[in-house]
């Protein structure tokens, strides 16, 4: 019997999924460095220490009946450690060695028969001029491990420009990416159980900005046939990974239809908070069954959602505008309680209900929203 769960990884996704697992009556303890953490303060207590501290992972493995983590650029060892000592963890080390590399996980993309872009390793700076010829320009050098939120990127258009992002990456491992003309960029978001069964999402929509998730848009506005492919990608990506818990499958849709594989991340994913919104069982409350063995539940959507994220200025600590926001009844405000809106931090997001299929009109005014919000 499953009845304290423990989180590796304290921010927003921590504390949605805290907030699920409490409300279904589970205890949760978060690890986290950073005191009152997102995470933290909804959780029933917070260990404040470093993910690689054996001491805490030990402490949080043997006060918990299973642990999960919300944020995949945590300590390989950690995990490890929790499997070697009998401790039940999920996902698995397996996932997060692949998910934490983006060459193993390109490579483990195409082992499944799916497409990605093209891709070259780099490790010195000859790579470079042979990858320039294999795949050319314009491209994207990034971090093999730890980039996020388009951190440890480099966009090239030339060889020159490539050798200068080779320096400024400082020794580390990269990867060398073509840039993809995308139509659209999708998101499916799914979750396996340990009995092989998966549920997905309906794919969402997702706009970019410098990098961080802007927007999604869900259901993505697509054809019968590409949801259905990027359903079918999801779900194989899941099974053969083997992962047990929510996951994401981040995609690049082409104008002639092909679908490539992005990034996949194990844990509930930025793309997938509208769930909470408009479906009977978020993504954070599939995790929670997932993790603790209970039977998964098929997504009902009950509305069309656009998602907006909330991210600081760095002109202030204190959101403004909140009262002109939720003057319109269709939109549901998440506040992450971080104290420091640092410019471009995700502090929050909010969900706008819509009838029907979003169209361009329902986006300008879930824009004119957010355009109402401001820091002070
Ligand atoms: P990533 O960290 O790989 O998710 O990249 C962040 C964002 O950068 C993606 O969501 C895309 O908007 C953009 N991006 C990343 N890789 C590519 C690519 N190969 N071609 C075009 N855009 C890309």
């Amino acid at each position: 019997m499953i009845q304290k769960i423990g989180v590796i990884g304290g921010g927003q996704l921590g504390r949605m999924f805290a907030l699920e697992a409490k409300r279904m009556g589970f205890d949760v303890i978060a690890l986290d460095p950073q005191e009152h953490s997102p995470c933290g303060q909804v959780a029933d207590e917070q260990i404040v220490a470093a993910y690689d501290d054996t001491t805490a992972i030990e402490r949080l493995g043997s006060s918990t009946d299973v642990v999960t983590y919300e944020f995949e650029n945590i300590a390989i060892k950690s995990v490890e450690y929790l499997e070697q000592h009998g401790y039940r963890v999920t996902p698995s080390s397996d996932v997060l060695r692949i998910t934490q590399n983006r060459l193993l996980e390109k490579r483990f993309v195409r082992s499944c028969g799916i497409a990605t872009a093209d891709f070259a390793e780099i490790n010195r700076l000859d790579d470079l001029s042979e990858a320039g010829m294999s795949i050319g320009f314009p491209a994207i050098l990034k971090a093999v491990h730890g980039g996020y939120d388009g951190k440890g990127q480099w966009r090239i258009t030339s060889l020159d420009e490539a050798r200068a992002a080779f320096s400024a990456a400082k020794g580390v491992q990269l990867i060398y990416e073509r840039v993809v003309p995308f139509a659209r960029e999708l998101s499916v978001v799914a979750t396996r159980g340990s009995n092989d069964a998966v549920v997905c999402y309906p794919a969402g929509e997702n706009t970019h900005d410098r990098g961080i998730l802007a927007m999604t848009v869900a259901p993505a506005r697509l054809s019968e046939n590409a949801r259905t492919r990027a359903r079918a990608i999801a779900t194989t990506v899941g099974k053969k990974l083997g992962i047990v818990g929510t996951y994401c499958v981040e995609m690049f849709l082409l104008a002639s239809g092909e679908l490539l594989v992005n990034e996949i991340a194990p844990r509930p994913h930025n793309s997938g908070h509208y769930t909470i919104d408009v479906t009977q069982c978020s993504q954070y409350e599939q995790h929670v069954r997932a993790i603790c063995d209970l039977p998964l539940a098929e997504p009902r959507l009950f509305s069309s959602a656009i998602m907006m994220n909330v991210l600081g200025a760095g002109t202030g600590d204190h959101l403004t505008g909140e009262a002109e926001l939720l003057a319109d009844p269709s939109i549901v405000l998440h506040m992450y309680g971080k104290r420091h809106a640092v410019n471009r931090r995700k502090m929050g997001h909010f969900t706008m209900l819509v009838d029907g299929q979003v169209d361009e009109p329902a986006i300008a005014r879930a824009k004119a929203a957010l355009a109402k919000l401001g820091w002070a």
